[in-house]
Parts: C-alpha cells; sequence; structure tokens
C-alpha cells in the first residue's frame, strides 16, 4: 500500500563521485551496443535499464547508525540481451569507489541516477557476466514532488529502506523497474546489540570482529527491486511456524509494540490461511511482518516489501491494524508473486488488495461486499482517471488505482459469476507465479472464464473516464 505515491526519485549527482572523471564512455558509438537508460516505461521513462537482465544480486553491507555511512559490496550476475559496449545501473547518491565486470575494472561515469558501466571487453548478445560495484556513503532519503518519501530512512536506532517506486537506487545499485525480477543474499553488518532484517530467509548470523554482528538473508524466489527493505534497529523478534506449516518472523520495534499491533500481528497465521483460501498457495518459503518505530521523520505508508511487509509505527498507535494487515499480506501474492510489467499495470496490485480488504471486512460481520463497492462508486476521488491509465507518475498509486481498481474485481465478479470468479483469482496468480504480468495479459486471463464479450465491461470500468449511471 503506498496512499499517496512519489513519481520520480530526484536526480542526485555528486561532485566527485566519479571513477573516471572526465572519461567520456561512449562506446563504440554504435548505439546498439549501449544498454539503454530505462526500459521504457510510460510513467518511469529512467527507471531500469535496458541491455542486460539480473538473475542475481549479492549485497554485502555494514552500516554504522551513529554515523549514517553505508559501505557496500554489490555483486550483479547478469545476462546480456545485445552486445554492450556500455550498460547503465541505477544509483542515486553515494560515492563509487570501484567497478568491475568479470573481474577486470571497468570504467564509470554518473548521469542523474544512472551509473554507467564500460566493461573492458564488449559483452556477446547471451553473455553471462558479473558485475561488482564498491561503494559507501550516506545514502540518502528521497523525496518527491508530492512531498513523500522513499529510499533510505535514518531512524534514531538504525535505518529502515523503502523502495517503491524506485528507492532501492538509494542504497544499492541495480536495475531498478518491477520487470527485471531477481534472487537476493542481502548481508548486513551492524553494531551488536541491533538487529537487521530484510526479506526472505535468515539464513546466517555471525558476529564480525569484537563489536558486529553480520545478517545474511536469502531471498530464492524472485524479488523486484522496489520490495527489498533492510530494517536496521532494536527489534523483538519472535520466530514461529503457522498451523500451515509456514515459518514467521515478525520484528517489531519494541516502542511500536502497543495492544492493538500485537493483537493484529497474532492473526497473521489466520489471515494468511484464510488468504490461501481465496488465493491459492503462499508464493513464498517463509512470512511475517517488520514494525519499524521512526522517532523522526515519517513514513506515512505500510508497504508489502517481499516475504514481510513493513508497517512504519510513525503516527498514533496502533502501528498495525488488521485491515491493513490482510492489505499487505494479499499482496504477497498481487504485487510480490505477479510483478506489474510496468507501474501504469499498478492497479493489478492495489485493486486485488483493495478487493481483499472489501472481502475481509465482509468475513469479519462488517460492510458487505456490496456496501464496500458502494462506497467507491460513490467516492468521486476514485474516478479522477481509469484505473488502468494514470495520468502521470505522480498518480500511479492515486485512489483510482486502489478504489476503482476493485470496482474492476467487483463487476467481474458479477459478470462472471462468483464460482468463476472464485477460479479466477486462484489460477491468476498460478499462471504468473514469480512472473510479471500487464493488465493486457490479465484481461486476455478472464476471458477463459466466461463465453461473454468482456470488453464493454473494461472499457466502462478499466478505461472509461465517465462514471456510469450506476453501479
Ligand atoms: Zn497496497
Amino acid at each position: 500500500m503506498r496512499l499517496r505515491l512519489p513519481p520520480r526519485a530526484v536526480p542526485l549527482l555528486l561532485a566527485g563521485c566519479l571513477l573516471a572523471c572526465g572519461v567520456s564512455c561512449t562506446g563504440t558509438g554504435d548505439p546498439s551496443a549501449t544498454g539503454a537508460p530505462g526500459v521504457g516505461d510510460r510513467l518511469f521513462p529512467d527507471a531500469g535499464n535496458g541491455g542486460y537482465d539480473v538473475g542475481h544480486y549479492t549485497l554485502d553491507l555494514d552500516y554504522d547508525p551513529a554515523s549514517g555511512q553505508l559501505r557496500g559490496t554489490a555483486v550483479l550476475t547478469a545476462t546480456a540481451d545485445r552486445q554492450l559496449d556500455r550498460f547503465d545501473l541505477d544509483l542515486a547518491g553515494l560515492t563509487v569507489r570501484r567497478v568491475t565486470v568479470d573481474g577486470a575494472t571497468a570504467r564509470t561515469s554518473r548521469k542523474g541516477d544512472e551509473l554507467r558501466v564500460s566493461p573492458a571487453h564488449p559483452l556477446r548478445p547471451g553473455a553471462r557476466f558479473t558485475t561488482t560495484v564498491a561503494y559507501q556513503g550516506a545514502p540518502r532519503l528521497l523525496t518527491d514532488p508530492d512531498g513523500s518519501h522513499e529510499g533510505w530512512f535514518r531512524t534514531d536506532d538504525g535505518a529502515l529502506a523503502l523502495g517503491e517506486p524506485v528507492g532501492s537506487m538509494a542504497w544499492f545499485p541495480g536495475n531498478d523497474h518491477p520487470s527485471d525480477k531477481a534472487a537476493y543474499d542481502i548481508t548486513v553488518t551492524v553494531p551488536r546489540g541491533l538487529t537487521a532484517v530484510s526479506d526472505g530467509e535468515l539464513v546466517a548470523t555471525r558476529p564480525v570482529a569484537d563489536d558486529r554482528t553480520s545478517y545474511h538473508w536469502r531471498s530464492t524466489a524472485p524479488m523486484a527491486t522496489y520490495l527489498a527493505t533492510v530494517a536496521i534497529g532494536h527489534f523483538d523478534v519472535t520466530r514461529s511456524t503457522t498451523p500451515d506449516k509456514l515459518p514467521l518472523y515478525v520484528a517489531v520495534d519494541p516502542r511500536s509494540d502497543d495492544a492493538a499491533t500485537a493483537a493484529a500481528l497474532a492473526r497473521i497465521p489466520e489471515i494468511l490461511h484464510w488468504e490461501q483460501g481465496l488465493f491459492g498457495p503462499y508464493p513464498f518459503a517463509s512470512a511475517g511482518a517488520i514494525v519499524d518505530h521512526l522517532a523522526r521523520g515519517r513514513v506515512g505508508y505500510a508497504l508489502e516489501t517481499q516475504n514481510r511487509p513493513v508497517f512504519p509505527g510513525d503516527g498514533p498507535p496502533p502501528a498495525v491494524d488488521t485491515t491493513t494487515l490482510v492489505h499487505e499480506l494479499s499482496h504477497q501474492w498481487f504485487g510480490d508473486s505477479v510483478t506489474p510489467a510496468a507501474w501504469q499495470d499498478m492497479w493489478l496490485n492495489e485493486g486485488f488488495a483493495t478487493f481483499t480488504e472489501w472481502l475481509w471486512k465482509q468475513h469479519e460481520g462488517g460492510p458487505s461486499l456490496d456496501a464496500s463497492a458502494a462506497s467507491a462508486f460513490a467516492s468521486d476521488a476514485d474516478w479522477a482517471f481509469p484505473p488502468a491509465s494514470p495520468p502521470h507518475a505522480a498518480a500511479v498509486s492515486a485512489a483510482p488505482v486502489y478504489g476503482r481498481g476493485a470496482l474492476v474485481l467487483y463487476e467481474l465478479r458479477r459478470t462472471l459469476g462468483a464460482p468463476a470468479f472464485d477460479r479466477l483469482l486462484k489460477q491468476w496468480p498460478a499462471a504468473h507465479r514469480h512472473g510479471n504480468a500487464s493488465t493486457a495479459d490479465f484481461t486476455a486471463f478472464c476471458a477463459r472464464f466466461t463465453s461473454r464479450d468482456l470488453r464493454p465491461l473494461f472499457a466502462t470500468w478499466l478505461y472509461g473516464t465517465a462514471r456510469p449511471a450506476r453501479l
């Protein structure tokens, strides 16, 4: 969930951060040999990069909360999809110390949030290559034109990294677009006494020198960059296993451990069991939550970081309410496992998550599904633009993407009938498990569940600009 979404990260260019100052990396001059600085996202043109696909990230991070300084090494294993004399990584701020490609020093330059890398030897199409970036500095909090924040939040006892939509480039170099999912090994070394929580499963904890501890987290399931997180600080950690045999790792900042939050978190096994009944098997090897207290600054939103969503305790208690927990956990299917092909497909995340909230409220004896739909239908904010066509980057998580996105599913349920719709709710996440999907993929998929022509439904509810006379 992002109630307010920042459109683009602010370009940052640090003087003195060039490894090869003054060197112009123009390659051979053959444009086909240069990886594009973006993947061509309509809303975020510079997000991600062209020319390669990352298969695995190894991030080795050492963080000093007292100074806010991060020292990192990122090792990216990728495959070139064309001849590459040069390619880009996304990186906002920080100082790059050295870049190698397949062990040989590469030339680099910086342009805005692009780190341009020219390997010593051109990469052939299909070549699997390893890029190692050594970097350091104080990671930035990225402030967006609408005033919201993402990237690296420095807290009074550590830090919290949140990346939707383009905030991961604040703390590691990568291909920062949801279309390039990869596996991760994230190792974070922090002062002894602090805990570092991330995505996936904790595979090792070990002492470093006399006074530091490293936490090694592994995500074997593919993950989009925006879903990667690190939370560093004082946490009460609860490890358990659900009756469905799913390992849970729940980390709660003691200062955010109010009674309502504890009661909500205690329902994670029940919520996941209920959601599995709706959406099919949980897509990852573990689950949980991260609740971090922010004594300074505000995040202002929860985020469905992979395996364990983040809930910032930065407002009045409770830090976690059950409905928001239901929303973020549903994203593990819709967003984290089935990831949008592009940011304009964001309604496939938030429409499903909002619809799940409606189902949960009905399940809990609250407003019926019909009442929730009627409320969204009556909301003028939900009709500001069609959910499948956010007009600009700042609108990508505005109200229509949530409420009207859910109305698309409500209308589908009425048209297909509940039995067919219930099958669709399970088969859609199964068909695109751990992959990417676009709005066109979804509308084509829906046609399998009916002999009726669904085009008028999508024309009205997904793409139409005018509110129909009635629900
Ligand atoms: Zn959401």
